[in-house]
């Protein structure tokens, strides 16, 4: 264990219950949670696939944090997706259920598992845009601010469908 840090997980689906497949993977997200710590829900987006020809995709991301290693984190994050049928075969595939670690505060993973902020962030507007939502003022862990890099984004491709209340639960609304 080690001390609680903000982190922000991608969540994407195209097979399937997309939307209700997405809500529960937030009800487990925050089940990861330390209690009573931030946790954000962004909009929920539409989003063009990346590689084969395939549906289209879901997209959101949540801030949460977490008292956990960052590849014990990745383990509880497979965990979910194999709990939501997740069949890894093609490469930039069709997917029930993709979980992306893509930013944790003030740390850089560079592991054959993990690589922390995620790699493909400054090419991604459907994960670096909900991640901006979550958390404006993210930085690198060299301190840079990640809206910075937003501004290089090729536009298109993504569509905000929903406000964050598609995640929300009744409390909360
Ligand atoms: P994908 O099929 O795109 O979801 O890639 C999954 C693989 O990416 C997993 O086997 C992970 O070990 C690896 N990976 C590397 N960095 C990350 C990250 N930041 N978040 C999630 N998976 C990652």
């Amino acid at each position: 264990m080690s001390n609680p840090l903000p982190v922000v997980v991608g969540l994407g689906a195209n097979l399937g219950p997309r939307r209700r497949t997405l809500q529960s993977a937030v009800t487990e997200l925050r089940a990861l949670s330390v209690p009573a710590a931030p946790f954000r829900i962004s909009s929920l987006f539409e989003t063009e696939p990346v590689g084969p020809a395939q549906p289209m995709f879901l997209n959101a991301a949540v801030l949460l944090s977490v008292a956990l290693e960052p590849l014990d984190l990745l383990d509880r994050l497979q965990a979910i997706e194999h709990r939501h049928g997740r069949v890894r075969d093609v490469h930039w595939g069709p997917r029930t259920l993709d979980l992306d670690v893509l930013w944790i505060d003030g740390v850089a993973v560079d592991h054959a598992r993990l690589r922390v902020p995620h790699p493909e962030l400054p090419h991604r507007a459907f994960a670096l845009l909900p991640l901006l939502e979550v958390r404006p003022d993210a930085l690198t862990p060299e301190g840079q601010p990640l809206e910075a890099i937003a501004a290089f984004l090729s536009p298109g491709g993504i569509t905000r469908v929903e406000g964050p209340e598609w995640g929300m639960t009744a409390s909360e609304l």
